[in-house]
């Protein structure tokens, strides 16, 4: 990783320097026709650059691009093998570009470098090798029919084209493996990154361009949801519609998918609780809950952010982990140390401000809570690790996804009581258990209405391969690849 240079002369900034970034259209970058759009870094809120918006016709001539590729088009006679080949190469491409990208991430996304490389580059290096494998092997069944003379067989053929929707929180990670679980299903892909982050994904644009994907493969087309997004969602030649995004956003979308039955994946967020019993290793539950808490400034839909403890450990419990929130490096994005960086937005940042106010009125305030005063943070969208304890289930901090770095504490006195706490929500993405002991964890962890459960952790380890589909309203539609595919059966009369 080279050391970025925080005075800003460093030669990565000419990044943003060499005019709007360009769309990707029917395999060429292109200016967009519909003006520009700004990038604006959170760290000091600062305009850094520009990105091309495409016109309604520049929309159209997507999805038409996109609809030829896989209705008789290159990008439908490629075998798996090919795209496996493609994805492999893209792969190289960000592997190759993988400072750029993490720079760029940093200072639209407001994201930690050190953190980019960990995680977001990882992720996104792990899913292209792991699509890569799986363009080539993609396993059917069979069943017996019980008529020796017929025979079954089933496949996965792709949907066709795929309009997908990036979240602003994470929209290298995400879009670059949503993109290879559609291509390696032989899909076109259509992508929308958010306004509010899509530097990063846009530069990975131009990688795709340099990949050598057959034309209408891929098409990038940022742009504000309520235009862009919502022309794309309504258009009829886009066959599926999957979006990573807020609760009003995914209503909204299904609304109008809804007009013509077409299939819409929903991946949204999430309120999740962190169950710590009083049997559990208190400094492991600290740490764990801390990082599930306050990781990506609590603007990751899977971050812990109401914590339940069990009352012998409560105490003890809201002591260790005020010192471990407190101990986060909270700083510039560039700067490598940093650990925590600014909130994404001026609305996420003012949204958030208001729940900490009420927070501070309904419950007792720990630590956080007020702003920064020296000149590097207060110039940013920072918000210190703010720790409510004593939060009445009821309050607004425990029940609203408040997407920022803003800790519910809450104590408990048995596990009927934990459960129906963590349960009652109505969000069910994911959810963490901290106990000594496997009985309880087992139980409890059965217990959890969410699709993704940590026991004695936070997040989840075995990458990319494992899909994972929230409860209730964190997710509709289906998980992993297999959510951009048909499953079809084929039975053969023999004689
Ligand atoms: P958002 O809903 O505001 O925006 C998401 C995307 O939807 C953006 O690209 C936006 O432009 C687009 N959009 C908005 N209105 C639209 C419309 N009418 N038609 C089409 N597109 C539209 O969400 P966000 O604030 O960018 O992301 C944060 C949310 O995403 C949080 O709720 C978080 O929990 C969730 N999230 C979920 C996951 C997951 O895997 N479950 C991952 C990351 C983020």
């Amino acid at each position: 990783m080279t050391e970025p240079d925080l005075t800003r002369t460093d030669p990565r900034w000419d990044a943003f320097a060499g005019g709007p970034f360009p769309i990707l259209l029917d395999g060429r970058l292109v200016t967009g026709n519909a003006g520009t759009g700004d990038m604006v870094a959170p760290h000091d809120r600062r305009v850094v650059g520009q990105y091309s918006i495409p016109d309604t016709a520049q929309l159209q001539a997507a999805v038409t691009s996109a609809r030829r590729a896989v209705d008789g088009g290159e990008w439908s006679t490629c075998t798996g093998a090919d795209r496996g080949r493609l994805l492999r190469r893209l792969g190289e491409l960000v592997e190759q570009h993988a400072d750029e990208l993490a720079f760029l991430e940093a200072v639209d996304g407001g994201k930690p470098i050190s953190g980019v490389h960990d995680n977001d580059l990882a992720v996104s290096l792990e899913a292209l090798d792991y699509f890569a494998g799986r363009a080539s092997y993609q396993q059917g069944t069979a069943i017996d029919t019980g008529d020796p003379l017929v025979q079954h067989r089933s496949r996965w053929e792709p949907v066709g084209v795929v309009l997908e929707i990036l979240p602003w929180n994470g929209p290298l990670w995400t879009g670059v493996q949503r993109l290879a679980a559609i291509l390696a299903g032989g899909n076109a892909a259509l992508l929308k990154p958010a306004e509010l982050a899509s530097a990063s994904f846009l530069r990975f644009a131009q990688l795709v361009a340099e990949a050598g994907f057959p034309a209408g493969a891929v098409q990038v087309l940022p742009g504000k949801g309520s235009v862009v997004g919502q022309a794309l969602v309504a258009h009829p030649g886009v066959d599926l519609v999957s979006l990573t995004g807020g609760i009003e956003t995914g209503t909204r979308i299904l609304a109008q998918t809804a007009q013509q039955v077409k299939r819409t994946v929903l991946e949204l967020g999430g309120k999740n609780p962190s169950l710590v019993f009083a049997d559990a290793d208190l400094d492991a539950a600290v740490m764990w809950t801390a990082i599930g808490g306050f990781a990506g400034t609590g603007q990751v839909c899977a971050c812990a952010s109401r914590v339940l403890v069990q009352r012998p450990a409560y105490e003890e419990f809201l002591q260790r982990f005020v010192a471990f929130a407190e101990s986060f490096v909270v700083g510039d994005p560039l700067d490598p140390a940093s650990q925590l960086g600014p909130v994404n937005g001026a609305a996420q940042w003012e949204k958030i401000w208001q729940y900490v106010e009420t927070g501070k009125a309904e419950s007792k305030l720990l630590t956080g809570g007020t702003s920064y005063t020296d000149p590097g943070r207060s110039a940013g969208w920072y918000i210190p690790p703010t720790v409510f304890a004593d939060v009445d289930p009821a309050c607004p901090v425990a029940v609203d996804e408040i997407f920022g770095p803003v800790v519910a504490l809450t104590p408990f006195d048995d596990e009927a009581e934990a459960i129906a706490l963590a349960n009652d929500t109505r969000y069910g993405l994911t959810a963490g258990v901290f106990t000594s002991d496997v009985a309880t964890a087992g139980r409890v962890s059965d217990a959890l209405a969410a699709g993704q459960v940590f026991v004695n952790q936070w997040f989840g380890t075995g990458g990319v391969a494992i899909a994972s589909q929230g409860y209730k309203t964190s997710g509709l539609g289906g998980a992993g690849m297999e959510k951009y595919l048909h499953h079809k059966n084929v039975f053969t009369r023999l004689a």
